[in-house]
C-alpha cells in the first residue's frame, strides 16, 4: 500500500518494464457517506462533481492523467481506444478497453468485481470481471485482440476484489459456469444450495486457458470485502463507492 498525504493506493509489483498498474482505495477523497471518501464511480448515485474532484486529486497525486473508464454492464465487449477516440469511448457501455498507445491509462471501476489488467509486448488491456463477464469469455476476447495486433501476452494482474471466503453463490449460478475455466477448482461447498466461489482462481484459470503461464500472473492479496480501506458492493448492500484500477504503458 502506497501513501501520499491521506491518499492511499495499491501498486502491482511484478509489472513488466514501462507498465504501471495502480488501484485506488477509499482514503483521502471528497465524497461523503455512504460513498466516503475517494469514490471513483460516476454511476453510483454519488454527486458527480465530487467524483470529478476525486479524479482530479487522484490523477495528480498518482501521476495518472486522463483515465479512460466505461459505463460497465457485465458483458464481454472490449473497445479499442487511442488518443484520438478516447473522448468518444469514455463512458461507453462495455467492460473492456484495449490500446497500443503510450500514456493512455485504461481504468476499471470495481467494488468486489475483479479488475484484470493484461500486458503484451506492445499492447495493454483492462477488463471489468464479474462472474458474468468472466464466464462470458471477456478474457478470451482480450487475447483475440492481442493476437489481432500480432502481440504476445506476457503478464496479467488480478486486482483487489471479493475473496474466496466472502463470495457465497447458489447452485443456479454454478450451473451456468462454463467447463473450460475449470469451475470445480474454484468452488467450495457450504451446504446443499450454497457454495463459495473463488473469483481470483476463476480468472487465473481463464488466463491459463488462453496460454498464459501461472508464473506470469500476479494476484493481488487485497480483498474488497475483508479490507476496510476498500469498497465492497456486497458488504454495503450496493450503496457504496468504487475503486479505480489503471494500467498504463509509459514511454
Ligand atoms: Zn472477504
Amino acid at each position: 500500500m502506497m501513501k501520499q498525504g491521506n491518499l492511499m493506493y495499491i501498486q502491482a509489483k511484478n509489472t513488466p518494464k514501462n507498465i504501471s498498474i495502480k488501484t485506488s482505495t477509499r482514503n483521502g477523497g471528497f465524497s461523503t457517506a455512504p460513498y466516503d471518501s475517494l469514490n471513483m464511480g460516476y454511476f453510483t448515485g454519488d454527486d458527480v462533481t465530487t467524483v470529478i474532484k476525486n479524479y482530479y486529486l487522484y490523477e495528480n497525486i498518482t501521476n495518472t492523467h486522463k483515465i479512460v473508464t466505461l459505463n460497465q454492464v457485465h458483458g464481454n465487449d472490449i473497445i479499442e481506444v487511442n488518443h484520438n477516440n478516447a473522448a468518444e469511448v469514455l463512458f461507453s457501455k462495455a467492460d473492456g478497453l484495449f490500446t497500443d498507445e503510450y500514456n493512455l491509462p485504461l481504468g476499471v471501476i470495481t467494488a468486489d468485481c475483479l479488475p484484470v489488467m493484461i500486458a503484451g509486448e506492445k499492447c495493454i488491456s483492462s477488463l471489468h470481471c464479474g462472474w458474468r463477464s468472466l464466464n462470458g469469455g471477456i478474457i478470451d476476447n482480450a487475447f483475440k485482440l492481442f493476437q489481432k495486433h500480432n502481440d504476445k501476452v506476457i503478464y496479467a494482474y488480478i486486482g483487489a476484489g471479493i475473496c474466496n471466503k466472502c463470495y457465497e453463490v447458489k447452485d443456479d449460478l454454478i450451473n451456468q459456469l462454463v467447463e473450460k475455466y475449470k469451475p470445480a477448482e474454484c468452488l467450495t461447498k457450504k451446504d446443499d444450495e450454497h457454495y463459495l466461489l473463488d473469483m481470483k482462481k476463476l480468472a487465473t484459470n481463464a488466463l491459463m486457458f488462453n496460454g498464459l503461464h501461472i508464473d506470469n500472473i500476479e494476484v493481488s492479496s487485497h480483498s474488497s470485502c475483508c479490507n476496510k480501506e476498500l469498497y465492497s458492493y456486497r458488504l454495503e448492500n450496493g450503496k457504496t463507492g468504487r475503486m479505480v484500477t489503471t494500467i498504463v504503458k509509459n514511454k
